[in-house]
């Protein structure tokens, strides 16, 4: 097993299934215009090999399969149906729910039981100018859905001030109603979002302003989470929890077990720095081939975590999928 240190090792694999997006989130692409998938994309094959490979060589548990947009995705089927067979103690997927009713008698017969959805706000317009891309009632139905057919939903939301600030609270309240575990995520320095601090730091609430908000309306206590768990949780007695993914205010980088592989074959250690790692034609190789080299470049990967805090990083979330 590969250990760095800090006694830290990728537990943990975020695999983009492809950089395709239906939305454009402002936050995320700059310019508005939706990504496409990369000519280079590995197959659905290539990818159930790395995964394989990456549980052998790095100790690989548990999986969350996101991008660009996992559902939008042609190599979805065939990929859900064979990882679900390469034993990983957990496989979950992030979306932006767009096509979650659609593909959601697919996740339950792929054995699915979690999925984080994306969602920013309740209010048609705001939902409109921060996504560009999809319709707010298409997502609710397939939340709801996702909920009768028994799976545990968390809701991943970016506060950002000034587009939907007023939504903390009502998209609380809906999540609470929902038995849905809220998420806020810290705007991070991503992307464009690392180059312009002014438009970061306009864009930007922390930890501290949001639990003052939820105070105002709700009393909660601080509750467990796994060791290496990037949220905080919090209950609110009685009627559910909530989390909050604090970057900047309460950084996680000494325990993060997160290892990321590219739609295009590139594996990427921490989200906070450029290097990244090919490993595509690796997947192409038989494993007595694969592994030995694998494990030098997971090794590398290792090296490019972050100490202490996350500082930005030059890649697009939609690129490596957050
Ligand atoms: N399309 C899927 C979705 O919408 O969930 C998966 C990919 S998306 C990049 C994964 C998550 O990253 C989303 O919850 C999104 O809000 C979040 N995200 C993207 N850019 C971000 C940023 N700069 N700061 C914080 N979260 C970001």
């Amino acid at each position: 097993m590969i250990v760095d240190r800090q006694g830290r090792r990728f537990r943990n694999l975020r695999i983009s299934l492809t950089a395709a997006c239906n939305y454009a989130c402002t936050y995320c692409v700059p310019d508005g215009k939706r990504l496409v998938a990369a000519q280079d994309e590995l197959s659905a094959e290539a990818m159930l090999r790395g995964v394989a490979y990456l549980i052998e060589a790095a100790g690989i548990e548990r999986l969350r399969i996101t991008g660009g947009e996992p559902l939008v995705s042609p190599k979805l089927d065939s990929f859900l149906r064979g990882v679900s067979q390469l034993g990983l103690a957990d496989i979950s997927l992030t979306s932006n729910g767009q096509l979650l009713a659609r593909k959601l008698p697919l996740l339950l017969e792929c054995g699915m039981r979690r999925l984080n959805i994306s969602l920013d706000t309740l209010d048609t317009e705001a939902f409109r100018s921060i996504a560009r891309g999809g319709d707010l009632a298409t997502v609710l139905d397939g939340l709801q859905q996702a909920r009768a057919a028994g799976l545990q939903v968390k809701v991943n939301m970016v506060p950002l001030r000034g587009q939907n600030l007023d939504q903390v609270l009502p998209m609380l309240d809906y999540c609470l109603a929902n038995g849905f575990e809220l998420r806020f995520i810290e705007l991070m320095r991503m992307g464009h979002l690392a180059r312009d601090g002014n438009s970061f730091q306009r864009q930007f609430v922390g930890m501290p302003e949001l639990l003052g908000m939820i105070g105002q309306q709700h009393d909660f206590t601080q509750a467990s989470a796994a060791l290496d768990a990037t949220a905080l949780r919090y209950e609110i007695p009685g009627q559910g929890f909530f989390g909050v993914i604090a970057n900047e205010s309460v950084p996680f980088c000494r325990t993060c077990s997160r290892l990321r592989l590219s739609s295009t074959g590139w594996l990427h250690g921490c989200l906070s720095s450029s290097n990244r790692h090919y490993v595509g034609d690796l997947l192409d190789k038989p494993r007595h081939q694969a592994l030995p080299a694998l494990q030098g470049l997971l090794l590398k990967a290792l090296g490019d975590k972050q100490e202490i805090a996350f500082s930005g990083g030059a890649t697009v979330m939609k690129i490596i999928g957050g």
